[in-house]
């Protein structure tokens, strides 16, 4: 625990943000970037704040290497309102498309697309309880559907894909709140991709939004205001008044990651974190990791212990040791490690000396 009284936070989302980050927003609330209004009370529209959604937006296409015909928007809505509107942008009343269900996140946009067009699951775990990702090979693509959607971290299940997966050519559509800017990314590969910021960005309420010029073709005409593409592009994220804190901090996290090594110092640090709870998790067969090893997220890290009391004295213990934010996803149960950018590696050295001293004193 630190001076201010803050734990090792492990929250799932919204999540632990860098300390500095925290207090920039402190120091601003009142008075933001001495123009005299404060950080929750400006308008949208002066140049105080266009000036920091322009430098959100420069930062996340520097730290993602966006291409420069991509479009970029800060919605609102999370990611759980993209399952819809992705769907009622690029497709046409009854057209197919595909889906990896990898956990229920993408159960939920595949549901949403239902809404509007044919939509399948290609490969669908499940049966096993969600802890794997497809190999390339293991599903196909129907030869008519307009693109493949996949999810490339499972957050209540702690499993994630290595590699891109084979489209067969469609236009792929990615659900990223998970590991976006935490993991590589070759962004120009997909033509839709969609992020709660409350996870590895910042805080809720902003919704990142990456679309390529396809994406932005695609665009049905006749659908509400509210839920078009082409609207928020049109009018830079600012057809309505945005969430204007979220921006701020997600302009503050952005450059933090910038400060820090950019993309590559944050995989960096990310495996280092999720490689010393896993070797952990290695040791014992006390643990009873979820994830099948080639499937292993860096982002969330899921575990169960022999029996639900112990996971129960588990996360009690931990609570009072200052380890915050453990308690495994209801549908998966047990524990959950989450490792955002934002997470210290200091956090995870003292979750895993925690867990050495907890085995050997109940195994
Ligand atoms: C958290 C999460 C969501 C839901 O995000 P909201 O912003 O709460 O709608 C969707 N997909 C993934 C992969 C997530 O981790």
């Amino acid at each position: 625990m630190n001076p201010l009284g803050r734990i090792h936070n492990f929250g799932a989302g919204p999540a632990t943000l860098p300390l500095e980050v925290v207090e920039e927003c402190q120091n601003s609330l009142p008075n933001l970037n001495a123009s005299g209004f404060g950080l929750i009370e400006i308008s949208h529209r002066s140049e105080t704040f266009q000036k920091i959604v322009d430098s959100a937006m420069e930062r996340l296409r520097r730290i993602l290497s966006i291409p420069e015909d991509y479009t970029v928007l800060f919605l609102q809505g999370g990611a759980s309102l993209q399952f819809y509107m992705s769907a009622l942008n690029l497709l046409k009343t009854g057209e197919k498309v595909d889906f990896l269900v990898t956990g229920t996140w993408s159960q939920k946009s595949m549901k949403e697309a239902m809404r509007i067009g044919d939509a399948s699951s290609r490969w669908d775990d499940s049966e096993n309880g969600f802890t794997s990702i497809p190999k390339n090979g293991d599903y196909s693509v129907r030869k008519d559907a307009v693109y493949l959607h996949y999810t490339s971290n499972n957050t209540l299940y702690g499993t994630q894909y290595h590699h891109l997966p084979e489209s067969y050519g469609k236009p792929r559509v990615l659900d990223a709140s998970s590991d976006i800017a935490g993991v590589p990314i070759d962004v120009g590969a997909h033509d839709l991709i969609y992020a709660g910021a409350q996870k590895n960005l910042g805080p809720s309420g902003v919704t990142v939004v990456i679309l390529s010029p396809w994406a932005m073709g695609r665009v049905n005409q006749n659908i509400p205001t509210m839920l078009d593409y082409s609207v928020h592009s049109s009018k830079g994220s600012l057809f309505n008044t945005p969430n204007t804190f979220g921006i701020f901090v997600l302009d503050r996290v952005l450059k933090w990651v910038e400060d820090n090594g950019g993309l590559e110092g944050s995989i960096t640090r990310n495996i280092a974190k999720s490689n010393l709870l896993y070797e952990e998790l290695d040791r014992s067969d006390f643990w009873k990791p979820h994830a099948e090893k080639d499937s292993r997220s860096v982002m969330n890290v899921t575990w169960r212990l022999p029996n639900i009391k112990l996971e129960e004295k588990f996360l009690e213990e931990a609570m009072i040791a200052g380890l915050g934010g453990l308690k495994g996803h209801r549908s998966v149960g047990g524990i959950r490690a989450s490792l955002y950018n934002g997470c210290p590696i200091e956090s995870v050295e003292a979750l895993v000396s925690f867990m050495r001293n907890f085995e050997s004193c109940n195994r």
